[in-house]
């Protein structure tokens, strides 16, 4: 589904990427683990086309989007929901979701069954689709993050560090969503702190330090790796 191949990106003159490989097939979640500053973040960017990569090549589907724009990048079905969230705190909740879909210009029907979708999955959102953005919880903005991305219409969902700053029980609703999400036949492409959780739901990972891949597997495979287990599991 997504390939990445012999990808180096960075920023000016500081590469922060080196000749990266990753896969993430269609129907499975793969997670991406790494400590802060291991490129995670520079890698899903340059993915998206926000960073011109300066070697390598990314497929999707087949089609080659290496150096395409970022709105030729959603339109071709990859949706990404950034670290931080970036919503926009003074528009309504409903707003910032169908934010997402005008990039992929699907006609109306389709635009609102998506919104319907994204209510169903966060009944909350429902609720409280009239009010500010910036007025809901930190879970609520991470769901309507996830949302607006969902919106798009994606086979592929980037989702980068989405439970960043959430307490503990609200770290597994956002990962139950990814997984109802991933059921629903829409890849997942995550970066998590929360190694231990990601990979119980993950099929598929990598660990990345200092901008290359130092590892990869099944998620079982990474379960089971003494130093997965030591560096990011606690063990
Ligand atoms: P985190 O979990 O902290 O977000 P990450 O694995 O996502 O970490 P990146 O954010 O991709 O890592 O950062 C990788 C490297 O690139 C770091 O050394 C960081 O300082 C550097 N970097 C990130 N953004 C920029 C930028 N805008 N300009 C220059 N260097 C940057």
């Amino acid at each position: 589904m997504l390939s990445v191949s012999g990808l180096s990106a960075g920023y000016d003159s500081i590469n922060v990427l080196h000749s990266v490989d990753i896969e993430a097939r269609s129907g499975e979640i793969t997670v991406i683990l790494g400590a802060n500053g291991s490129g995670k973040t520079t890698m899903f960017r340059t993915i998206s086309g926000l960073i011109r990569p300066s070697a390598g090549t990314i497929e999707f589907d087949g089609s080659a989007l290496t150096r395409r724009p970022a709105n030729a990048i959603v339109r071709s079905g990859v949706a990404h929901s950034p670290e931080g969230r970036h919503l926009f705190a003074k528009m309504s909740v409903e707003k910032n979701l169908v934010l997402g879909g005008y990039t992929r210009r699907r006609n109306r029907a389709r635009q609102k069954a998506l919104l319907e979708q994204v209510y169903e999955l966060f009944p909350i959102l429902r609720e409280k689709r009239h009010d500010p953005a910036g007025s809901l919880s930190g879970g609520q903005q991470q769901m309507v993050a996830i949302g607006r991305a969902l919106t798009a219409d994606p086979q592929l969902l980037i989702l980068d560090e989405p439970s960043m700053g959430l307490a503990p029980l609200v770290v597994q609703q956002v990962l139950d969503a990814v997984v109802e999400i991933n059921r629903a036949g829409i890849g997942v492409l995550l970066a998590e702190q929360n190694a231990a959780k990601a990979l119980r739901i993950a099929h598929r990972g990598y660990v990345l330090a200092e901008g290359r891949v130092v590892m990869a597997g099944t998620a079982d495979d990474l379960l089971r790796d003494a130093g997965v287990q030591e560096a990011y599991l606690g063990m």
